[in-house]
């Protein structure tokens, strides 16, 4: 194995392994499960984290998968932008129906209408299939799996 004259190694690499970046990114949300058999049922609240693990073809003339401030300023742009200190809920439960449809708009309160329950899982879920293929058209990088962390102990895993 060689290195080029800008420090990326050079050779076989490419071809026997996969290179992947990940970037963590934390946030602030509210949500309710729909239909959950317990506390979660109740608005509540978490300090997330969303992990996002990148790969591309080949790396780029100086060795990367993509540069981690551009995979940062992406994510993180639509978190603040859609999720981050907004309300996270399912178009089909009317208990936030009628809070968001009523009372929010008056109120001037950020809140997310999910085609989904927001569960770690789904939203994890939705980050990877819908998101992250628009953020990262155009610079030959393929976000490959999400995680969500609701908390420090649960997360959830979605990957291509
Ligand atoms: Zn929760």
């Amino acid at each position: 194995m060689v290195r080029n004259n800008t420090g990326r190694l050079a050779g076989g690499n490419e071809e026997m392994s996969t290179t992947t970046i990940t970037r963590r990114y934390a946030f602030c949300a509210g949500h309710r499960v729909y239909q959950h058999e317990s506390k979660c049922k109740n608005l509540h609240g978490h300090n997330y984290a969303v992990s996002a693990v990148a790969t591309a073809n080949k790396l780029d003339d100086i060795g990367r998968v993509i540069d981690f401030a551009v995979l940062k300023e992406k994510f993180e742009g639509w978190i603040d932008k859609n999720w981050d200190h907004g309300f996270l809920w399912f178009k089909k439960d009317p208990v936030c129906e009628g809070m968001f449809r009523s009372y929010a708009p008056s109120m001037d309160m950020k809140n997310f209408r999910c085609d989904f329950n927001p569960t770690a899982e789904n939203m994890a879920q939705y980050l990877l299939e819908v998101v992250a293929p628009e953020l990262m058209k155009g610079t030959g990088v393929l976000i490959v799996a999400i995680e969500l962390e609701e908390t420090e102990k649960c997360k959830a895993m979605v990957s291509l």
